[in-house]
Order: C-alpha cells, then structure tokens, then sequence
C-alpha cells in the first residue's frame, strides 16, 4: 500500500500487465494500418510514460507529437476542460491516433473531436490503455483498448492525484472504504446468536445481517427469494450457495458505509466463507473474527421447542426438524471452525448461562481482538 497526500492506494494493475496490454495494443494497431505512417498524438501529461513505452514497441515507422487538454483536477474530474495546446503540425490527410492513458466519462474525448474535425485528418483513431465502461457516457467509437477497469479512481503509470503518482510504473487504485470489523457470529441453531447480536450491534456499532431473517422477510413478502428458499427452510436443509451468496452480498451492498459487520447465520459452509472473503476483500477489508456460541445439543433442543411456541417458525416447532437442521451443523457448517482457526480467528465462547453473563464473555473477547 502507498500514501498520496491525505489517501490510500492499494497495488492493482502490475507493471508486467501493463507492459503485455501496450505491446498487444501497439501490435494490433500496427496490424490494422499496414503501411501507412500514423502521427500518434499523446494527451498530456497522463500519456507520457504510454506514448514513451508503445512507440518503442510500435515495429514500424512513426511519428509522435503530445497535445495538453488540462483536464483532470485531485481525485474528481472536472467538467470544463480547457482549451488544446500544442497542436503544430500540418495533419491534412494523415492518420491520426490518439494516445490516450485512460478514458472515463468521454469529455477528453468529446474536445478531441471537436478540435479534429476541423484538421482534414484521414482518419481518427482511438486508443487508450484503460477504459472505465462504467463511467463513459458519449458515443464516440473507441478503437482500440488496453484494459477495461472499474470505475475506480486509479493512480501510477502517468496518471496522478494531485501531482503526486505519476512516476509509479504500476497501477494503484484508491482505497475506499474506512477500517471496518466484521465478525462471524457462529454456533449451532438456538445457540443464541440472534439474542447476542442484537447486544453487539448497539454497543459496537455494527450492520447485523441474519440471513435466516432475510429469508423469513421475503418468505412473508412472498417474494421470487422467498419462494424458492421455502422449500429448504422447512425441511431444515439449507438454501443453496448461490442464492445465498447473493443475497448476502446485496445486504452487504445496502450498508456501503458501515463500520462493520455481524454477520448471523453466514457462512455456513466454506464455499459461503470463501465468498465472503472475496466480498469484504472488495471493500478492502476482511473477517476479524469467528467468534463461536458453544452450546450442548440437548440444551439446543429444548430452546429451540421453548422457541416455537411463540416464533411461529415451522422449524423450531418439529423436534426431528431440529435435529436436523443441528445435524447438517455439524455436517456442513462446524467445518468452518478450522477454516477459521487455521487463520488465527477462532474464538470459542461458552454459550450456555443467562444472556448478560454470555454477553460479557463475548465482549470480554471482542475487546480483545
Ligand atoms: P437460521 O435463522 O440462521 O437458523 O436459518 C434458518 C434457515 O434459513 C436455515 O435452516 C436454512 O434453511 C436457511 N439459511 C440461513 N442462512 C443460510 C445460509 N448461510 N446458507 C444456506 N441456508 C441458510
């Protein structure tokens, strides 16, 4: 990680990827105008160091010029984009190709047209080494791409934040997100953990995402989710990855700003932990801790039954329902136990006693972390 000014850039695009996208750019261009002479004109300043690498590997004659549209001020672009400076050359008739580090909304691009429709070029091309789909708003066709990225502010390899990053000769991207705390709240059904999260929520400020509340939500807004989670819920079995996964991640995506996580129910087995790891990984941030409600399957039992007399969950009132959905537990999901212990994230709590006492294990552990 680097610090620019006052933020924080992670690695993102190596210099090795760059360097196969300008060589395969410079080829392909090579190969689609044959033997004309092109004049590759460089925008400045962020196209410096592509101009300078691409026409030492463009393997035929050329020639190079760099015009300068300020355009870009600190992280956002700005709408005006002031007037072109350095065009000299006679260009009637010749072939043009711009040279471009990266093309976001398009308004570089919209002022190259403009000024180029008045030059009598042969043709005018387009080519960039980064490409942000998300963020081009014009119409104008784009020739030739090195790399199509997010739409993500990026530093390194001519581009800059404030004057700072250029030199880089790797790509960084702009870390987003604050420091977040995300704990997997784990145990087997009844263990609790919806009772504890509702304490830990408040005091760490933290999102509680439950899953299984999700899918009690949607089952009794009876919604396409809903529908097809059903069949699974009743019986004890679990929804499958996918759905679930999903569904998660678009909980996760409804709290861009929160400051952590409890995550309830999720994951349940590895594939879920490994997607939740991608998930949080994108936000820069990951899974603090597993931190685990230890309970005895009689005790489960009984909660869950004391539980469906009054929750109406079809699933805590069918005792050999329980069972299984205890047995697929530890089938399916205990596993997971040394997936995080392997990480140095395990942490077993005693979870049977009055709700305060197994809240102030829980925190005794959290503040530890
Ligand atoms: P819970 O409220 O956590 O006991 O979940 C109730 C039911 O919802 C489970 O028995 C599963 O059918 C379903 N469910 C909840 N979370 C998940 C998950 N992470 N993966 C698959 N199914 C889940």
């Amino acid at each position: 990680m680097i610090k620019l000014h006052d933020k924080y850039f992670k690695p993102y695009i190596s210099a090795e990827e760059i360097d196969d996208a300008v060589t395969k750019m410079a080829q392909d261009i090579a190969d689609d105008l044959g033997d004309e002479v092109p004049v590759f004109i460089g925008i400045l300043n962020g196209s410096f160091m592509l101009v300078s690498d691409f026409v030492k590997k463009y393997p035929k004659a050329c020639e190079v010029t760099f015009i300068k549209l300020a355009s870009y001020e600190g992280v956002k672009s700005t709408e005006d984009i002031q007037r072109l400076i350095g065009l000299t050359q006679d260009l009637t008739g010749r072939t043009v190709v711009i040279l471009e580090d990266i093309i976001d909304t398009g308004n570089t691009l919209h002022e190259v047209h403009r000024i180029f429709n008045n030059e009598g070029v042969k043709q005018l091309l387009i080519a960039t080494l980064f490409y942000k789909p998300e963020a081009y708003k014009k119409d104008f066709k784009i020739h030739y791409i090195g790399k199509d990225i997010p739409n993500k502010f990026i530093v390194g390899y001519g581009l800059d934040y404030d004057g700072l990053g250029r030199d880089l000769p790797q790509v960084y991207q702009l870390k987003t997100t604050q420091h977040m705390t995300n704990l997997v709240l784990f145990g087997p059904p009844g263990a609790g953990k919806g009772t504890q999260a509702n304490f830990l929520k408040e005091k760490y400020n933290l999102v509680h995402i439950s899953t299984g509340d999700v899918f009690r939500y949607n089952i009794k807004n009876e919604t396409a989710l809903g529908n097809l989670a059903k069949s699974y819920i009743d019986k004890g079995a679990l929804v499958p990855d996918q759905v679930t996964i999903d569904m998660l991640e678009a909980e996760v995506e409804k709290n861009a700003d929160a400051k952590g996580f409890i995550f309830d129910g999720f994951p349940r087995n590895v594939t879920q932990a490994e997607a939740l790891d991608k998930i949080l990984e994108n936000k820069d941030s990951k899974v603090n801790a597993m931190v685990a409600l230890e309970v005895e399957d009689e005790v489960l039992v009984k909660r869950l039954l004391e539980r469906g007399k009054t929750s109406g969950r079809k699933d805590d009132s069918d005792e050999s329902i329980i069972r299984n959905r205890i047995k697929v537990y530890y089938n399916e999901t205990a596993i997971l136990k040394d997936y995080y212990s392997a990480q140095d994230k395990y942490f077993g709590v005693d979870g049977v006693g009055n709700i305060e006492d197994i809240t102030e294990r829980l925190c005794n552990t959290i503040d530890k972390l």
